[in-house]
């Protein structure tokens, strides 16, 4: 169940409402949005701001600029909006001061107006009060629809809530109902997929599901640290020396508790002596490592396991390519799980960043039960770390008042 206050919950009409979205979007080398998933995530939100009569002033960050930096205008991300809602979005020069204000006092109800990222302000990083309460001011309504940045505890995410009436959007709602809904009622048996470079992003989620889920499979770099500790020559694979001793933990726990997970290592493995296009590539089982070479991808008959074990799960949750699924040679693996929950009976749900792209370079986007849209919000999320962007909104018993 969703806790919070939303967009349903309040009167918008007439009122500046400041919406918070995550517009941190790829762009082209001439400046043009190379994937728009993000900004057509939030349309339900500010469509339904529109019909109800809003001022809808919307602030994003955009990369990671160190002060102001032309390359990291968001101008394309107005554009793009502009063209999904068929009506101009104005884009500001500025985030906050005097002009902005200005333009606001002249916004008519239904207007949407774009701010420029909120991140060449070093203050919103810093969660600064009074930068806060500045963006604040511009506004009645304060609305959180940007779930990708919702595990920052920065002004525009948390810091602005404490000065205005805060609820949550309807893409925030979705995010939360999807991932909250894999903690505590999957339909069984629930199965994840975990791979992708850093264990440390996903110790936790690891951690939280061993008596979660029933099925938990591993992949992509970081399940050679699991291979080591459980007692394997990787070769030169990539291997996390400093999360060994929690590797070992876990595999105990799934082997010697009466923990409800099963664990499934990959048995072969598609080798190569680097990552380079083209190199020389070799399969081999995980017993057999060549001690210069490394593990790229799961090998086939690693594949074939995992495919055929999740046809019978009823609810799949994957995040973390399966190799480096970026060069041909290692996509192999990742391209099956793609397949494999695109043909799946179950619920699936997936978990952004990586294993979003993926999906969309192999044509399986849109196959899915959901495609978070945060990443790394959606691992904090699943690993049991409260979210400031969401704490910060109204609890559902809370009356809503708008000044
Ligand atoms: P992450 O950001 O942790 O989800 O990691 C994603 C990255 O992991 C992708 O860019 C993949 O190329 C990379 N990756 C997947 N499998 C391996 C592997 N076996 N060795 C090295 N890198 C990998």
């Amino acid at each position: 169940m969703f806790t919070k206050r939303t967009i349903r919950d309040i009167d918008v009409r007439n009122k500046r409402v400041l919406v918070r979205v995550d517009y941190n979007v790829p762009l082209t080398p001439d400046n043009q949005v190379a994937d728009d998933t993000r900004i057509m995530a939030t349309l339900p939100t500010i469509r339904y701001l529109i019909e109800k009569e809003a001022k809808i002033i919307l602030v994003t960050h955009l990369g990671r600029p160190k002060g102001y930096d032309p390359r990291l205008r968001v101008d394309p991300t107005a554009e793009t909006l502009s063209r999904f809602l068929n009506k101009p979005v104005r884009k500001l020069d500025r985030t906050i001061g005097e002009e902005v204000r200005r333009f606001i006092d002249i916004m008519n109800p239904g207007d949407v107006v774009l701010l420029e990222n909120i991140r060449f302000h070093e203050a919103e990083k810093r969660n600064d009060p009074t930068f806060a309460r500045e963006l604040a001011s511009l506004a009645d309504i304060y609305v959180n629809d940007a779930f990708g940045a919702a595990h920052r505890e920065h002004a525009s995410v948390a810091g602005v809530a404490r000065f205005l009436p805060a609820v949550a959007g309807f893409l925030l709602e979705r995010e939360i109902v999807h991932l909250q809904k894999l903690l505590e009622a999957p339909d069984r048996p629930f199965y994840t997929v975990l791979g992708g470079n850093k264990i440390s992003d996903k110790l936790g989620v690891i951690k939280r599901f061993l008596d979660r889920v029933d099925c938990l499979f591993l992949g992509g770099g970081m399940c050679f640290t699991f291979l080591k500790a459980a007692g394997y020559n990787v070769g030169r694979s990539l291997v996390w020396d400093d999360y060994l001793d929690e590797a070992r933990a876990i595999l105990d726990e799934v082997t010697n508790s009466h923990s409800r997970c099963k664990l499934q290592l990959p048995e072969d493995v598609v080798m190569a002596p680097e990552i380079a296009p083209g190199v020389e590539t070799r399969v081999g089982r995980i017993e057999d490592f060549y001690d210069d070479w490394m593990g790229l991808d799961i090998g086939p008959q690693t594949r074939a396991t995992y495919a055929k074990m999740l046809n019978e799960a009823k609810t799949i949750f994957w995040n973390g390519p399966m190799g480096v699924y970026e060069l041909p040679e290692f996509a192999a693996g990742t391209r099956e799980i793609c397949r494999t929950l695109a043909y799946a009976k179950a619920a699936t749900i997936v978990g952004g960043g990586d294993s979003d792209a993926a999906l969309r370079s192999f044509g399986y986007s849109g196959l899915m039960t959901f495609v978070s849209t945060g990443g790394g919000a959606s691992l904090k999320f699943l690993e049991g770390t409260p979210l400031p962007g969401v704490e910060a909104l109204l609890d559902v018993d809370v009356p809503v008042e708008v000044a």
